[in-house]
């Protein structure tokens, strides 16, 4: 085990945004997750809330009780603490959450996570009274990922 110290280069600021992004931990996609929020959406320094399937957990699958309690007392720590104003939802193409946990295979998959989003715009809404909640639906188009609106 190595006991190194690493610096990191990057400026500490210690302004909050205010915002905050809900998604997938899945490794593969986080760096895109990034790009989006901070280059697409100009949201440096969003607070993010990363679990597998990420909002699919708040749209009331049986199969997600415990990743939903969990999401929601975290939520609620960012309004009180964070001063929550924005939160933003993502749902991604692929996501091992709906073929593994919930089981969901079909060619339908997409059509099941935008409804998803729907319901966990809801819930989010409902749990931090926070109005103003965007969604995006990440697809892979060849070698890149493309973040495509969800109305909600
Ligand atoms: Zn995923």
């Amino acid at each position: 085990m190595p006991e190194q110290n690493y610096d990191s280069r990057i400026p500490y600021e210690q302004h909050r945004i205010h915002a905050a992004a809900i998604y997938c931990s899945d490794g593969r996609v986080g760096e895109h997750f990034d790009d989006f929020l901070q280059n697409g959406l100009q949201l440096p320094r969003y607070d993010r809330v990363a679990l597998p399937g990420g909002p699919a957990c708040l749209a009331g699958h049986p199969q997600a009780t415990f990743e939903e309690k969990s999401v929601i007392d975290e939520l609620q720590f960012l309004v009180d603490v964070h001063g929550l104003k924005r939160v933003i939802l993502i749902a991604h193409q692929g996501c091992a959450f709906y073929s593994t946990r919930l089981q969901l295979q079909d060619h339908r998959l997409e059509l099941v996570q935008k409804a998803d989003l729907v319901r966990a715009t809801a819930m989010v809404q409902s749990v931090t009274k926070v109005n103003h909640i965007d969604a995006y639906f990440a697809r892979l188009i060849d070698n890149a990922i493309r973040f495509e609106p969800v109305e909600v």
